[in-house]
């Protein structure tokens, strides 16, 4: 059911790729939205012109459209036209709204206008250094006249918000009640000397014109909530809800650098894990669910069961094994054709000469490797010896299954029982050879590891009566016979 009361919105300044803490962001009030037929927004705040590129913007949605997080209202992007009736939804679109409204301040009285020279702030901020205080505004345009005003003439002037006196409280579904004295806070500038607004007035004036009910975002912007706070009681607009959510932290405990791999989100992506596993992965990192020790969920889990109530207060630790699990999950719960679907891409980029073979066929080499690969990207190194001969042999298998006294025997009894198997198919394979190590000295897994070995030149992959059926008769026997050959003429056992 819908629920027009409920906007939430993600408002991401676009002067970089999409990290993983404005992943989590957006995600939980997206899911905020969707669990509770509300309204999703993407406002990008692009008015810093000298951080924003055309290419972030890019990089920054299509890491939020990767998760597959969609938008409800938001700018035009790509072949997609700019939809919702708050627009517009850039900040760099929106200047005269802000002024408007800092227009609206000056009048009330709530604001004024400041002409210190930017040299004069400058000494002021200098002195505080020198004397180790936090850098506050002196206050000296605070009570100017209307005469004195005037007499300033063109001169320019920024506009400052006049910090009433008393105590501010945000309240956060989250932190609970912050209390900041206003004192914390001097009459800090809205409007800059050249006409933009700064990030306080805007974000506000756009919760505010946007209807924004539920404002959940890094608690990097807790203490700027009081100033956001004292702002929508002064501009009028009522207060919408605030969750302040703990930043990630990485596997040290640290901030989550952006300089670290896997600070944006798209290196998950080509690293080949799914965005269903990032979803998953990213909600845990700040959520848990009723179900105590619950990790696997997948979108339309999260979807039903996401609540604010349900937010942590401490940051989560970054967890690559956890995160790793997981991907293995989302992997094993695709259908192998759409797992085909995922991998195919990645298999082409590799030179895996896909177009030459059924897609039947293709599907079942993939769907033997389901169970086993950690990420999509393994599918290379679990089936590139389908499509290429083996000219390698990985060295610690050499040592073990081809530089035995027994290494002769084994081969030639695997490649008999292959050669005596008629019916050439995985439980066919596995009978003959169960066999062929019945009544004997050789251990199955013997067998089983040599002929791998000679197979795929690797000591890893799928099951191995899986794989030899989807080899083929012919070239499983041609295999077997070169490493046969190789083995007579290397020669250099050990025991
Ligand atoms: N542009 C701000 C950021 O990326 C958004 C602040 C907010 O959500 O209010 O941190």
């Amino acid at each position: 059911m819908s629920n027009p009361v409920i906007r939430c919105r993600i408002a991401p300044s676009p002067s970089g790729f999409l990290h993983i803490g404005t992943a989590k962001t957006a995600l939980y009030n997206w899911l905020f939205a969707r669990s509770q037929g509300g309204t999703f927004i993407l406002r990008l705040e692009d008015t810093d012109a000298d951080r924003t590129e055309e290419q972030y913007v890019e990089a920054m949605c299509e890491g939020i459209k990767w998760l597959g997080i969609d938008w409800d209202e938001g700018p035009q992007f790509g072949d997609e036209p700019a939809k919702g009736a708050f627009g517009p939804y850039r900040q760099s679109e929106r200047r005269q709204l802000y002024r408007q409204e800092a227009a609206r301040l000056l009048a009330e009285g709530k604001a004024y206008k400041c002409f210190c020279s930017k040299e004069e702030l400058d000494v002021q901020r200098d002195l505080a250094a020198r004397e180790k205080r936090p850098p506050r505004y002196s206050g000296k345009c605070r009570n100017l006249t209307q005469e004195e005003i005037t007499a300033k003439g063109d001169a320019p002037y920024a506009i400052r918000f006049r910090v009433p006196e008393g105590e501010t409280v945000v309240d956060d579904i989250i932190q609970g009640a912050v209390r900041f004295n206003n004192k914390e806070y001097d009459d800090f500038i809205i409007v800059k000397p050249n006409g933009d607004a700064v990030f306080h007035l805007a974000v506000v004036v756009d919760d505010g014109l946007m209807k924004i009910s539920h404002v959940i975002r890094g608690d990097d912007h807790l203490t700027n909530a009081g100033r956001h706070v004292m702002l929508f009681n002064a501009l009028g607009y009522p207060l919408p809800q605030f969750a302040h959510t703990p930043l990630v932290h990485d596997e040290q405990g640290k901030k989550f650098s952006k300089r670290l791999h896997g600070a944006n989100i798209l290196d998950w992506r080509a690293d080949g894990y799914l965005p269903e596993t990032m979803i998953n992965y990213i909600a845990l990192l700040g959520w848990t669910s009723e179900e105590e020790g619950r990790e696997f969920f997948s979108l339309d889990d999260l979807k039903r069961l996401f609540t604010l109530k349900r937010l942590t207060k401490s940051p989560a630790r970054f967890d690559r094994k956890k995160l790793d699990w997981l991907n293995g999950q989302h992997i094993r719960m695709l259908t192998p054709e759409q797992l085909f679907y995922r991998v195919l891409p990645i298999m082409q980029a590799h030179g895996l000469q896909v177009a030459d073979r059924s897609r039947e066929w293709l599907v079942s080499i993939v769907a033997i490797c389901q169970e086993k690969i950690p990420t999509l990207n393994h599918i290379i190194p679990f089936t590139d010896f389908f499509f290429r001969q083996v000219t390698a042999y990985d060295e610690k298998g050499r040592q073990k299954y081809f530089q035995k006294p027994e290494s002769l025997l084994w081969l030639q009894t695997a490649l008999s029982a292959l050669e005596s198997t008629d019916a050439w198919c995985h439980d066919a394979l596995k009978e003959a050879y169960e066999q062929a190590a019945a009544g004997t000295d050789i251990k199955i897994g013997m067998l089983v590891n040599t002929t791998r070995l000679a197979l795929t030149g690797k000591t890893v992959g799928p099951g191995l009566y899986e794989l030899t059926e989807l080899l083929g008769r012919d070239e499983a026997l041609a295999r077997m016979k070169h490493a046969l050959t190789f083995v007579e003429s290397s020669g250099e056992f050990t025991t």
